[in-house]
Formats: structure tokens, C-alpha cells, sequence
């Protein structure tokens, strides 16, 4: 039935136990283990693809009925929702900007409901669905936040439909500029301002929004791992502590060719772009390896794209990362020298250098959730995040990583297990109540 629902595997008739000081890890409280579930039930079919992939795009029809959930579940949570200059939804326990004025602004947390084009399930919603889950406990608990606690729903972080990725948290912290975001276009060539306005929204609020920034005192998002530091040779823990994300961006590289009949033109009359990209993909994957980096053609657009015409244009975007910057700038150094060459062309769509967390965050959060064996294990990542975005900007940021155990991510085969998830989300629940006390 539910192939990518997280598997039950305890007893979940259990009756909520909730010890509001229990602080352990080892000891799970169950109150959060019906409210998870059944969030994730609500959020499993939306967007969902006959593949078992999820489309969920930013400002799609689809997008709009997971903004809708997350205003429900604000809602039903007694917290007050508000959107930013990008449409950023944000729900809050306590008034944030009484906190600003009073000098010690909220926790938040929260992370994304988008997708890549046939994505998984947890990448995303696994955050802001524990989110939700641990402030439920934490009520549950009759805890009171010294300081107001958020949760964010961030907006196109995917940058499936738009080509940027972490738009939202992107735009109001200023790195995407307001011009630039909106006239960016999807593949049917509507700007994202169109696409804001036929979505209800008013694009001309786009921008910076230091009113928004200044609530977020600390961030913390939980995420699925999309590796296998959790599960493989490593430390065996169902939860991990970030400690930086890679520096990484994207590129767009257009070889341009002549387009002519398949049958009829001589392979030596031939000016066949195709060629020139096949050989930056398999130098791509070469140079790669030579940095001890990764690099990937993983979208590529084809003119005239027909079975029987030589290309007239390849247009192929390279997404590059490393464990330093010159690693994952050598691989695109590299890699435009092949398209001088050939006579491509190459445009940098984006780049975020190395984002190392807030190191005090890091350790505290690793010493709350260790247990008698030492911290819970810190770990490094490939991945962008809106946290990263958010370290960029100066606010003190924390991740959280929940296993998976194999590793795979953006495919419908992403996976965590339900007592992991759970385990996330009383890691959560544990990082919350200590940081708003
Ligand atoms: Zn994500």
C-alpha cells in the first residue's frame, strides 16, 4: 500500500507517557507517535505521481494544497501564521517580535514541502512535520517556551520549477535579489512573478525582509540524510548533527550546433552539438574524481529534440560540489576549458560557498542528544539547505540529520525508518525545549 510510508514497527496503541523532563534520547516520548503518523498520512498522497515520486513545485496547484495543510496545522496548533516577502510560511508559539523588542528572539525550526520532479517523500517534510509534531508534544508536555518558537515551511527549495535553489530563504536574505528572482522563468516560460500572481500572491512585496530575519534567533532544521554516514561504516544512530555543508552550484552549458536531416547529411558535413556535451559528461565524472569532488549533468534540453534531426542546440546544467571550494571550482574550471574548446558556452546559475554551522549550536546540540557513549555523531554534507542559506546570513544555524539507511535521496526510494523518524522527532522536541527555556 503505503511503499514510502515510514514502516510501523512498535507498538503504537501505547498510551502517551510524556515526561516534560525527560531530556534523553533513549527515552522516547510516545505522545508524538500517533500525531506523526497521522500527518504523515495527510501529507502522503499530495502531489504523489502514478511513479510514486512526488511533483510538488513551487506555486503549482499542488503547492497550494500543502501551504493549505500547513496553515491547517498552524492552526490546529494555536500558532500564529504569518508569510514573509516570499511567501515563506511561518507559524509561531508566542509573539516573536515582543521577543525581538525584548532582545532575545525565537527558535525556529521547519524546513520544506517541495520536491525535486519525482522525489521522495522525506526530504522536506520529515522536518517540518516533526516540527509540528514536537511543539504538539511539547504542548502536550505543558511546556512554556521562555522564548516563542517557530516553524517555517520554506518556499521552492528544491528549485525544481524555477532553477534556484532555496529561493525562499534565497530571496529574503537578499542573495537572490528581488529583480532577478522575479523575472526568473520555469520551462513554459512563466516568470515566477506570473506564477505568484496566479497563485494569489503579490509579487511586488518580493525582497529582503530584515522584519522576518530578525524573529530568527537560532535555527535548527531536521532533515533525512541523504548519504549513508548514519548507516554505513560510521556511527550507528538513528540522529546526527551537521557540521557543514558542502559549497556547491549549478552551471548551464550551451553547445551550440547546426541542425540538419539525420539521413541524409554525411557524417562529415556534421556539426552535431551532442557530441561535444557526451564528452563533458564523461570528462565531467573524470575531473570529478580527479578533485575528490562530484559533478552531475542530471538536466539536459535538447533543440529541435526530434528523432531525426542533428541537434541544433544542446543545453545541459552541471551541478558541482566538493568538500572545499577549490575542489568543486577546479571540476568547473576544468570542465569550461573542454567548452572554449568546442566553442560552448558556460553560465553560472548559482553558488554557495562552504557553509560551516554555528559551532557552539553544533556541540550543544550534539552533547543533548548523545547518550552514555559520548555526542551524538557530527557529520558533513553534499547537500544545500535552506539552513545553509540562513548561516550565510549571519543567524546562528544547527541541522539535524535522521538516518537512511540506504542512502538514496531526490527518488521515490528515499526512506528513514518509522522508529528513526520518531527518534528525530524527539531529538527535536529535546533540542526545543532547551534552547526556548
Ligand atoms: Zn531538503
Amino acid at each position: 500500500m503505503h511503499d514510502h510510508a515510514p514502516k510501523p514497527s512498535r507498538d503504537h496503541a501505547r498510551l502517551p507517557t510524556n515526561n516534560p523532563g525527560d531530556h534523553a534520547l533513549g527515552r522516547r516520548v510516545s505522545a508524538g507517535v500517533p500525531a506523526f503518523e497521522r500527518r504523515w498520512a495527510e501529507l502522503e498522497p499530495i502531489g504523489r505521481a502514478p511513479s510514486g515520486g512526488y511533483r510538488r513545485f513551487a506555486w503549482t496547484r499542488t503547492d497550494a494544497v500543502l501551504r493549505e495543510w500547513f496553515a491547517g496545522q498552524a492552526q490546529a496548533l494555536g500558532l500564529d501564521l504569518t508569510e514573509d516577502r516570499a511567501g515563506n510560511q511561518w507559524a509561531w508559539w508566542g509573539d516573536p517580535d515582543a521577543a525581538v523588542a525584548a532582545g532575545d528572539p525565537g527558535i525556529v525550526t521547519g524546513s520544506h514541502l517541495d520536491s525535486v520532479p519525482d522525489g521522495g517523500a522525506f526530504d522536506g517534510p520529515l522536518g517540518v512535520v516533526s516540527a509540528l509534531t514536537a511543539i504538539e508534544a511539547l504542548q502536550a508536555a505543558g511546556f512554556t517556551p521562555g522564548r516563542p518558537i517557530g516553524v517555517v515551511n520554506f518556499v521552492d527549495e528544491e528549485g525544481a520549477r524555477f532553477g534556484i535553489a532555496c529561493a525562499g530563504s534565497r530571496i529574503i536574505t537578499g542573495a537572490l535579489t528581488s529583480d532577478r528572482a522575479a523575472g526568473l522563468r520555469d520551462s513554459d516560460g512563466v516568470t515566477l512573478a506570473e506564477a505568484l500572481l496566479s497563485a494569489g500572491q503579490e509579487p511586488t512585496s518580493l525582497g529582503r525582509d530584515d522584519e522576518t530575519l530578525r524573529r530568527i534567533g537560532t535555527f535548527v532544521e531536521l532533515h533525512v540524510e541523504q548519504g549513508r554516514a548514519l548507516a554505513g561504516d560510521g556511527p550507528q544512530a538513528p540522529v546526527g548533527v551537521a557540521s557543514a555543508i558542502w559549497p556547491h552550484g549549478r552551471w548551464r552549458f550551451d553547445f551550440a550546433g547546426e541542425a540538419n536531416h539525420a539521413g541524409t547529411t554525411r557524417l562529415a558535413d556534421r556539426h552535431d552539438p551532442m557530441l561535444d556535451f557526451a564528452q563533458a559528461v564523461l570528462q565531467a565524472r573524470e575531473v570529478a574524481a580527479g578533485h575528490a569532488a562530484v559533478a552531475t549533468f542530471g538536466k539536459v534540453r535538447v533543440e529541435p529534440n526530434g528523432v531525426n534531426a542533428i541537434p541544433s542546440l544542446v543545453r545541459a546544467w552541471l551541478d558541482a560540489r566538493g568538500p572545499t571550494e577549490t575542489a568543486a571550482r577546479d571540476v568547473v574550471r576544468d570542465l569550461t576549458a573542454l567548452a572554449d574548446r568546442v566553442g560552448a558556452t558556460v553560465t553560472e546559475e548559482s553558488w554557495t560557498s562552504n557553509q560551516a554551522f554555528d559551532s557552539t549550536l553544533r556541540d550543544r546540540l550534539a552533547d543533548l542528544l548523545g547518550g552514555s557513549d559520548g555526542p551524538a555523531p557530527i557529520l558533513g554534507t553534499g547537500a544545500g539547505h535552506d539552513a545553509g542559506i540562513l548561516a550565510a546570513a549571519g543567524v546562528p544555524t544547527g541541522m539535524l540529520f535522521v538516518r537512511n539507511p540506504t542512502g538514496v535521496s531526490h527518488s521515490p526510494a528515499e526512506h528513514a525508518e518509522l522508529d528513526d523518524c520518531l527518534a528525530g522527532v524527539q531529538a527535536l522536541q529535546t533540542v526545543l525545549q532547551d534552547l526556548a527555556s
